[in-house]
Parts: structure tokens; sequence; C-alpha cells
């Protein structure tokens, strides 16, 4: 058996993927019409195809994000879009998922942050009762956002951890806006007890991903694509083990990275640097998390033991308490088990 069905059947976890870059087509038509809201087709595979075609421009490539975050104004609406997410996360093969999303993208009709984040936790623990995937939110504040927006976000995150919020990530336009302005914010993340990952090394370098790790105390690395440009950094990220959330496609849609087969995850596997891989998002990027190990098996040469460790190192990077993590770690292992 070859190509995704084949990495469909392995157990995975998904650590890197964003609630409003993920729905399904057909969803956001729904959604859509019941907003009164138009979009550039009302075909679910042209309009897929829309979402994740090459964008011209950075404009281009956000207002995709501005017709999801559009229709994901209601209670109804996230809680639809994460139970979604969970039941296509089921069916490729997902056994852990960590959904990603900033709750104040949510607030233009008067919802509060904590309502935004019951409604997504709503649906997901609909979905991880149905179809038996275990779960968990990371709340996003975004770079351009004032820090005191951030602390707020990071507060209600703290406060909601209890209901499913394990991690904390700083998201947006890397480029232009640094992450030190962030720092109090992850400090409030740290202090309540969540779990810390930050985009970092996609649109700028290793200036962008030393202040991900060493003012925002970073605990995982999203993308971490330029962090080899940095041996130094590199070998400090080896040495505390940070793991890295890596997203193939992604890194080639937004030009990072040429073609799969010269991503650096290549050689931070040689290096002996934990990663692991993800999608970012399902729909703007067009993949699902079984397509990106085809697409890695056969860009970057993957031998059974490497493909074994990227998706063990999904489980083992987690955000979920310890005792919950060891379990997956060893359930996906035993499962893994004759199948790599
Ligand atoms: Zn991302």
């Amino acid at each position: 058996m070859a190509g995704p069905e084949r990495f469909r059947l392995l157990p995975k976890a998904e650590l890197h993927v964003h609630l409003d870059g993920s729905l399904r087509p057909a969803t956001l038509i729904d959604l859509a019409d019941a907003a009164g809201l138009p979009l550039p087709t009302r075909e679910p595979g042209a309009l897929a195809r829309h979402m994740a075609a090459a964008a011209r421009d950075l404009e281009d490539y956000l207002s995709r994000f501005a017709l999801t975050v559009a229709v994901l104004q209601t209670p109804q609406a996230l809680e639809r879009v994460a139970y979604e997410m969970v039941e296509d996360a089921a069916a490729d093969g997902v056994r852990y998922l960590e959904v990603r999303y900033c709750p104040a993208l949510s607030r233009e009709a008067g919802l509060t942050l904590d309502e935004v984040v019951a409604a997504e936790r709503r649906g997901l623990a609909a979905g991880e009762r149905a179809f038996g995937v275990r779960t968990a939110i990371i709340n996003c504040t975004l770079r351009h956002f004032a820090p005191d927006l951030s602390e707020e976000i990071a507060e209600a995150s703290v406060r909601q951890g209890p209901h499913g919020v394990v991690g904390f990530d700083l998201a947006g336009g890397e480029a232009d806006y640094p992450a030190a302005p962030h720092r109090a914010a992850f400090a409030i993340a740290s202090r309540g007890g969540l779990g810390l990952t930050v985009h970092a090394g996609e649109a700028a370098g290793p200036a962008s991903l030393r202040e991900a790790i060493f003012e925002c105390q970073a605990d995982r690395i999203g993308h971490g694509t330029r962090l080899h440009e940095d041996p130094e950094l590199t070998e400090l990220v080896r040495e505390r083990g940070i793991p890295i959330e890596i997203n193939l496609t992604s890194n080639v849609q937004t030009g990072v990275v040429r073609e799969p087969a010269v991503h650096p995850v290549r050689r931070y596997l040689d290096a002996g640097l934990r990663v692991t891989l993800c999608t970012d998002n399902w729909l703007m990027s067009g993949v699902t998390l079984s397509g990106e190990y085809a697409v890695a098996a056969a860009a970057l040469d993957l031998t059974p033991a490497e493909l074994r460790q990227l998706i063990l190192e999904g489980f083992r990077a987690g955000f979920l308490p310890p005792a919950d993590r060891d379990r997956l770690v060893a359930e996906a292992a035993e499962a893994l088990r004759g199948l790599v």
C-alpha cells in the first residue's frame, strides 16, 4: 500500500493546525449563506481550490482568512467547525489533536473570549466522544496585537486551562512584528501552567527564533524552517530538546522552501533534533496529516525508524498533562508495532 492511504492507517498526533484555516469547504458555504456573506464561489471543489491556491501576495492570502473568520462569529459556527475537525482528524488516523485559534478574532458580534473558547471546547468534546480522538486547545495571540491584548488572551487562557486549553501561541506576520513585546503574556501563560509555542523562523530568520526562545521561553517552535541558518542556536535547540512543529506544504506555499525535498527537516532529523510533522491548515494548505507524511516519506527518503520517530514525537511533544501524554505515547507505540 503506498501513498497517503498507508499513512492514514498509522496513529498520528497533530500539534499545529489552525481552526480558521481548516473548515470544510461545504461548511464554509453553509455558514456564509446563513450569515449572508459573499464567497468567491459556491461550489465546494472550486472553493477548496481557491482557498489553497498560491497567493498573489500576503494581502491575497490573508483575505482567505478574512472569509473564514467572518463566519466564525457565533457559538454554533465555532462548535460545528471544531466538531467537524475532530471527525476529519479521526478519518485521517489522528489520535491526538491540538487545535489552535485566536479567540479575539471571534468577538466581532459580541462574544467574549470565554464564550468563544467554550464553544470551541463543546465542539471538540462532542467530537472526542463521537470519534475517540483526544483533543486540546491552544489559544493564539497575534504579533500585530497590542501587548495588553495578548496579556488579556493569556489570562483568559489560564482561566480556561481546566476546560481544555493546554497551550499559548504567537501567530501572525512574523517579518514585521517581533515577539518580544508579548513576553509578559507568555510569562502569564507560563505561570498558569500552559505549554508555550511560537511561530518563528518562517518569514523571519534566527533573530526571530532567538526571541521566541529567550524572550517568550517557547517550549516548542512552530515552523523553525530557518533555524539551520544559525548553527549555535540549532545546537541549543537540540540540547534543550525543544520540539519543532514542521509544516512541509505550508512552507512551500509561502515560498520559505522551494520544494519538500530540500526542506531542512531532513537536516534536523540527521542532527538529532526533536521534530514532528503537522499541517498548519487543512483548507488553506489543501493538505491532510497523512498526506504530509506521504510527502515527507517520498521527498526526504525517510527510514522506517525515522517515520516512527516523527510520529511518536508528535505524541511526546503534546501539551497534555504528563500522565495523559505518556499513556497516548504508549498506545501509539503499541499501535505502530508491525505497521512501521
Ligand atoms: Zn501556523
